[in-house]
């Protein structure tokens, strides 16, 4: 049976997220050779289209409308409704970022369909499509098939690796004439709280720090260590209780959940509350100067020493790993 997959693309900061990518790389599994087709929503859609095809899709479809500038969920809502009516798909993915959190529920409820959220695998096991999600905050994983109605999944950031981008994919893209209507709200401003740089919840490496930080200018190394590494900067919640930096950075249970390459744990002392938002990171480095701290348990590599010691000592490795 030929399978239509519906992947919707997500803009921010003026380009397509990497996540995007990843939800491609999964609907192609879950389309079982079907068709994979993009969808964006965007005042400027269609200059994200060949990209998504570039990267897996066999087509596009774009929604443009100066409605469609910032995201809301009325206006996405509708644009996005009307795309699933007319197109009909078997399944729909999405980014587990916070626009997917947000609008997959909704839509999913509007087509009385079920919602398989917070993704980290897809695979074929026999001629069932399987989806894998952590549960009880990644202590446990559940497996989930789908038997009846469409398929409808959003896929957590850094855990199904994208196609490769090929330029030379060829695929339609054609435009879809949306009519969004009374909206409830109109952003007016985004005032961004952190600064520019690389996305936490998509980074690669992240350069975590916690109350051993000790104030807000202990994070100064922690910024150069990330800067130096191409990653960004996180922190527990105990750092910002104690106002080192500002909530938008905390990762775990009540913050983000990260699954980056390389997460460098600095004055964290590895509460269950935090290791439910960065344990799943694919290599975890530990500075502590208590050697029976908890965050040693999750880590690949620990050093026990000050973090002020040790985070000036691995910039300059790395600087001189650079310039080698
Ligand atoms: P601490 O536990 O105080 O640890 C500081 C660590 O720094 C210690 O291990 C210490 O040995 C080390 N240290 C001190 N100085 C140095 C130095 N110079 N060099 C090296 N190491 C040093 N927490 C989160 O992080 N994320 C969440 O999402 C979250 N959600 C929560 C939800 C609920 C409902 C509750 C109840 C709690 C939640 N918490 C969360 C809080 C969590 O329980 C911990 O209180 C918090 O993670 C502790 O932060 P911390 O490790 O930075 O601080």
């Amino acid at each position: 049976m030929d399978r239509k997959i519906l992947v919707l693309g997500e803009i921010r900061n003026g380009a397509l997220r990497n996540v995007s990518f990843e939800a491609i790389a999964a609907a192609k599994i879950a389309a079982k050779g079907g068709e994979v087709v993009g969808v964006i929503l965007s005042d400027h859609a269609s200059d994200f289209a060949e990209e998504m095809i570039a990267y897996g899709a066999d087509r596009v479809v774009v929604v443009e409308d100066e409605k469609l500038k910032t995201y809301t969920p009325d206006g996405f809502g509708q644009a996005f409704l009307q795309v699933i009516n007319a197109e009909k798909p078997e399944g729909i993915i999405m980014g587990h970022t916070a626009l997917g959190k947000d609008i997959s529920p909704k839509i999913a409820a509007k087509i009385e369909s079920g919602l398989i959220s917070d993704t980290i695998a897809v695979e074929i096991v026999g001629d069932q499509v399987v989806f894998t999600r952590p549960i009880y905050s990644g202590k446990a994983f559940e497996k989930k098939i789908i038997t009846d109605g469409i398929k409808f999944v959003t896929v957590r950031p850094n855990n199904i690796p994208p196609l490769e981008k090929d330029e030379n994919r060829s695929g339609e893209i054609s435009t879809f004439a949306a009519d969004i209507k009374d909206l409830r709200t109109v952003i007016k401003e985004i005032v961004r709280k952190t600064s520019e740089g690389v996305d936490l919840s998509e980074a690669k490496i992240i350069v975590a720090g916690g109350r051993g930080v000790k104030s807000e200018a202990g994070f100064k190394p922690l910024q150069e260590l990330a800067t130096a590494l191409g990653g960004a900067v996180g922190a527990s919640r105990g750092a910002c209780d104690a106002e080192y930096c500002d909530y938008s950075l905390q990762i775990g249970q009540t913050g983000k959940v990260v699954t980056p390459d390389l997460y460098i744990a600095c004055g964290i002392s590895g509460a269950i509350q935090h290791l439910a938002g960065m344990s799943n990171s694919k290599v975890i480095v530990a500075i502590n100067k208590d050697p029976e701290a908890n965050i040693f348990k999750v880590a690949d590599y620990g050093i026990v020493g000050d973090l002020f010691e040790v985070v000036p000592m691995l910039i300059e490795e790395f600087a001189a790993v650079k310039q080698s």
